[in-house]
């Protein structure tokens, strides 16, 4: 069916981005003469400390300027944006290519789940940490058994007096062993899996990881860095008053998580056309023959295009929302869309670097201090984390392109 897509803004969303731009222009280059890029790599979410501490000065000067959470409400130091000022803002960061947040998951995860589901209590003791930058927040959600399949998760709490005792593993939790807090899920109802009903029974709880009992071991990834962890929990008693929500609520609180991280990943579009023009600029100034090989050319003229359709497969999702309705089957489409493209953009970059694309970072000659090399091996992340291909591509086949299914066929 025809979907009509508006692509004109409002004066409020021109106002919107000039404020923003103005903002930018005036903050962003000072930081970047102050602070060292060092081993950060744009959104990217590195372990390093030196890039930690990169990330938490930019977040404060954001955070100042009320530019940090502008999705959030006034009262909390947010801008409460519309829809399309939430997208403005997006792609005026990623086309400024601004450094990454210290608590990009607090910020666009946690963030908006407290504020929905925090007392006001548990608003006040958490909102400004994570806004102003003062602790570090994870998300714990996979276990060894419970990633694509989350509601298959077992690590328990139990109620115990005024706490509850927590007993499990979790694991390739981002950046737990630099957090000092984090919202898990945990089960609750240890019946609810043998019931069959393993969506309920589960609850959110905001975990000070500093908590006896909790153990942090971090994982080395393809990229050679430790930047997610195991977690485990042995008899950690968390107190009730961390609860986020009532008992058994704990999917609504994580699907509105995961629903504003997918909101997320519609938005790097951009930020893929930032990182082309950057790995031409890079081919041209090291290895210029590259730019001249036929294969290679239409290679970078068939990511511009691909670059081209997923931002527009992003606007008519997001027009479906402005227009009240679902925005479906876009979002897996754009998520599956993003992971590939993102892989090959990064294979790209390697083959126009040439010999060179083979020293990584750390390396005195690595080009852009390793940066390609190292995308090229952590890009693979992309077709696994926010809901793996496979699992996408069984989304779409089943609800909407309805193939016949084993079900159907049998
Ligand atoms: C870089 C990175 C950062 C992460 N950070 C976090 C974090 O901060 N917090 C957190 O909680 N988690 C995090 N994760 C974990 C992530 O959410 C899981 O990896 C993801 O949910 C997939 O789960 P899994 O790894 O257990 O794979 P599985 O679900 O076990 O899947 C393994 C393979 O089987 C396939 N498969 C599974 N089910 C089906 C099916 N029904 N039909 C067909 N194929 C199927 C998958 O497509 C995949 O190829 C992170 C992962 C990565 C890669």
């Amino acid at each position: 069916m025809f979907a009509y897509v508006d692509f004109s803004y409002t004066e409020q969303d021109e106002a919107f981005r000039l404020e923003l731009r103005t903002w930018l222009d005036e903050n962003l280059p000072r930081f970047l003469a102050e602070h060292d890029s060092g081993e950060d790599d744009g959104d990217r979410q590195m372990a390093g400390e030196q890039s930690q501490e990169r990330r938490r000065a930019w977040q404060r000067l954001l955070a100042g300027g009320g530019w940090a959470a502008v999705h959030w409400p006034v009262e909390w130091g947010g801008r409460d944006t519309t829809p399309t000022e939430r997208l403005i803002y997006a792609e005026e960061m990623a086309r400024y290519r601004t450094p990454g947040m210290f608590n990009a998951n607090g910020i666009w995860q946690i963030g908006p789940m407290i504020i929905r589901w925090g007392t006001e209590e548990q608003k006040n003791r958490w909102l400004p940490s994570i806004l102003n930058a003062d602790e570090h927040w994870c998300q714990g959600f996979s276990e060894p058994d419970a990633g694509n399949d989350l509601a298959n998760l077992r690590t328990s709490a139990l109620a115990d007096g005024d706490d509850y005792v927590v007993n499990g593993q979790k694991i390739w939790i981002s950046t737990a062993h630099l957090a000092k807090w984090g919202l898990f899920l945990f089960r609750t109802d240890p019946t609810a899996i043998a019931r069959g009903a393993k969506h309920e029974g589960i609850t959110a709880f905001i975990v000070d990881l500093e908590t006896p009992g909790i153990e942090r071991r971090p994982i080395r990834d393809i990229a050679d860095e430790e930047m997610f962890n195991e977690v485990y929990f042995t008899d950690a008693r968390i107190p009730a008053t961390s609860r986020l929500g009532e008992e058994g609520q704990g999917w609504i609180v994580a699907m509105g998580t995961l629903g504003h991280e997918r909101a997320g990943i519609a938005g790097q579009a951009t930020i893929l056309g930032a990182d082309l023009d950057a790995m031409i600029q890079t081919a041209r100034s090291v290895n210029p023959s590259a730019l001249d090989d036929p294969a290679i050319q239409e290679r970078i003229a068939r990511a511009y295009t691909e670059i081209q359709l997923t931002k527009l497969l992003n606007y008519r999702a997001f027009s479906k929302i402005l227009k009240g309705e679902k925005n479906w089957p876009e979002v897996p489409f754009a998520k599956l869309q993003w992971s590939y493209l993102s892989q090959s953009l990064a294979e790209l970059a390697l083959d126009m670097l040439g010999p060179l694309g083979a020293l990584a970072r750390g390396g005195p000659d690595a080009v852009d201090r390793g940066r390609w090399t190292r995308l090229y091996s952590f890009q693979r992340y992309s077709t696994i984390a926010g809901g793996s291909t496979e699992v996408q591509k069984n989304i779409i086949a089943d609800r909407a392109i309805q193939l016949p299914g084993k079900a159907r066929l049998g």
